[in-house]
Formats: C-alpha cells, structure tokens, sequence
C-alpha cells in the first residue's frame, strides 16, 4: 500500500482564492491589504522568492510594496526604512528577507518590526506570545504545516509528533503549534542520538533538517503522517529531507517536494498580511 499524497499546491491554491474573496470583500469597505517586502543585496534564491511573493500578493488583490537595497546598505538606513514603513497605514505587513548581509544584526533587524506588522512571525514578542499561547502572528512555513496537518488529520491532540530541526523559523515554531494543539512533541536536531527509534513511534513527522533523502524509508511508524520541509537542490533536481520514495510505502500520507509544503508558505503569509490588515481594522480574525 502506498501512502496518501497531501497535495499542498492544490490546498494553497484553495487558501489563496479564499483570501482573494476576503480582500474582495474588505476592498468594498475602502481597505485594501498592503504588503511591504525589504530585500537587502542580490541573493539569487531570495530574489526568485520576493519576486513570487510580489506575484502573489498582487494576484489574491493586495498591494505589494517591494524595497529592493544594495547589499552595503548601512543598518541604520534599512532601520529608517522599517520606522517608516511601521508607520505607514497603507502598509499591514512587513517582510524583511533572510538571510541578511553579514554587517547586519538580524536579530535587531526583525525586532524593529511592528509586532502588528510582523507577517513572518520573527519578531520576539510574537514567538513569546506563542509559545505563551497568545493571539500571535505565526512564521508561515509551520503554520502552512499545521494546516495540511489538521486538514489531513482533523485532531493532533493526544498524537505523537517528532518534528526534526530546531531552527526559529521553522522546528521551534513547529512544536509550538503541534504542542498547542494538543500533540505530544519530541524536538530531534543534530545531537540527537537515538533519531530512527523516535521516529519509529511517531505518528506525525516533520522534517526540516536541510540533508536531502534523510530520514530514510524504514524509520516511518506504519500509517504515520509525514510533512516534509526540506529543499535540496540535487543533480536529480529538488529533493526533500525523507526518501519520498521507500517512505511513501509505509506512511500514510505525505507531502511531495516539490508541491507540498513550499506553495503553503506563500499562501500563510498572505494569510497573515489579511490576518493582520482585520486586527488592525477591529474586525474578526478570518478562518
Ligand atoms: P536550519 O539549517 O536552520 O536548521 C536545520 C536543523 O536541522 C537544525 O536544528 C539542525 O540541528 C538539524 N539537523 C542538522 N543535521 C541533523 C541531523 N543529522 N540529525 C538531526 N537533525 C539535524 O534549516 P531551516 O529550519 O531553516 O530549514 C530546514 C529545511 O527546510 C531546509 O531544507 C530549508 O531549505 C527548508 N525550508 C523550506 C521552506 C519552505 O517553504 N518549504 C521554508 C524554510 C525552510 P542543530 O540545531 O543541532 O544544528
């Protein structure tokens, strides 16, 4: 028997049509979602991302504001430029692409965001509030996971989930999602010794290791459900971080790379720049 395929490209498509319908709607209101995204220097791989996001944004009906500085940019000028954009009512939502040139400081960067702002959910008094439990925004690539999680699964309580990676854009946020919704969570990352007998008792993986074909067919607990993060660029061309292939005969379900969980990342932090254009309108938070 051969797994499920969660098709993350269809479901992102259906996430984003359904925003589109939202910004339709708050459009007839007189508010038009603005989304500002900072790109500092020429990173080849960040420019083919800030160019989509821009396509996107400006497909689901928002306003896309692109801010592209050469790679010397002083920090202090990129901090004047986030003031103003902090300050600017047209925009609800401030994307500043990782990673940075080295003579900048990310951290202070990401935290001279307006939390309201903060669609990539970075910014420390977002990863306080959900890791508090709080009304937060949260960073797009686990939050896309969750929502193909939930959308497989229905409920995660009382599930085992093993989420492998503990970076802050994508492990730790991971826990904290599945731990707020009730799974029991296990962080592995590259000093874990025992990583193929805690994945044998998983009933959920994520993985978000960077290593292409990592986890490897045998380690998947029959029937589990597999969200597969990674993107490796490899001679036979994208891969993820699971053998797709041998783990596909015993998992359940799981995310192909490419056309899983990548296209939900775009479509989350559209979902974030509505999220955040209703709070700070006072309207409902949207579905
Ligand atoms: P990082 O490099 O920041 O983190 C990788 C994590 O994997 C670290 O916590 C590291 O552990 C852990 N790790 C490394 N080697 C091992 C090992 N042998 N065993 C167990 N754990 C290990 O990567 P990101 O979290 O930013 O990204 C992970 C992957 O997801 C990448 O392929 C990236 O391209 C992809 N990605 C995809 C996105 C999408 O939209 N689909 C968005 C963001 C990322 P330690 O902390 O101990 O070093």
């Amino acid at each position: 028997m051969t797994a499920t395929l969660i098709d993350g490209k269809a479901f992102a498509a259906d996430l984003r049509a359904r925003i589109a319908t939202e910004v339709e709607a708050m459009k007839a209101q007189g508010i038009t979602p603005g989304l500002a995204v900072v790109l500092v220097g020429e990173d080849p791989a960040s420019q083919v991302y800030v160019r989509s996001k821009g396509r996107m944004t400006r497909e689901v009906g928002m306003n896309s504001h692109e801010h592209r500085l050469p790679a010397e940019t002083p920090q202090a000028d990129l901090l004047a430029l986030i003031d103003r954009l902090n300050a600017d009512p047209a925009i609800n939502g401030i994307l500043v692409q990782l990673p940075l040139p080295r003579h900048m400081d990310e951290a202070a960067v990401i935290n001279a965001i307006d939390p309201a702002k903060d669609v990539d959910g970075f910014h420390i008094l977002n990863v306080g509030r959900l890791a508090t439990g709080q009304k937060a925004m949260v960073p797009c690539t686990p939050l896309g996971c969750l929502m193909l999680l939930r959308n497989h699964l229905g409920s995660l309580s009382g599930k085992n989930a093993l989420v492998i990676g503990r970076s802050n854009i994508v492990g730790k946020p991971m826990a904290q999602l599945l731990l707020r919704d009730s799974a029991t969570v296990t962080i592995a990352h590259s000093r874990t010794t025992n990583l193929p007998d805690l994945c044998r008792q998983a009933d959920i993986v994520v993985a978000a290791v960077g290593l292409a074909r990592f986890v490897k067919g045998d380690w998947i607990k029959p029937g589990a459900t597999v969200i597969d993060v990674g993107i490796n660029r490899t001679d036979d061309g994208l891969v993820g971080d699971v053998d797709f292939d041998a783990a596909k005969q015993t998992a359940g379900a799981i995310t192909p790379v490419p056309g899983g969980v990548g296209p939900m990342t775009i479509a989350c932090l559209l979902a974030n720049t509505l999220t955040a254009t209703v709070r700070v309108n006072g309207l409902p938070d949207p579905e």
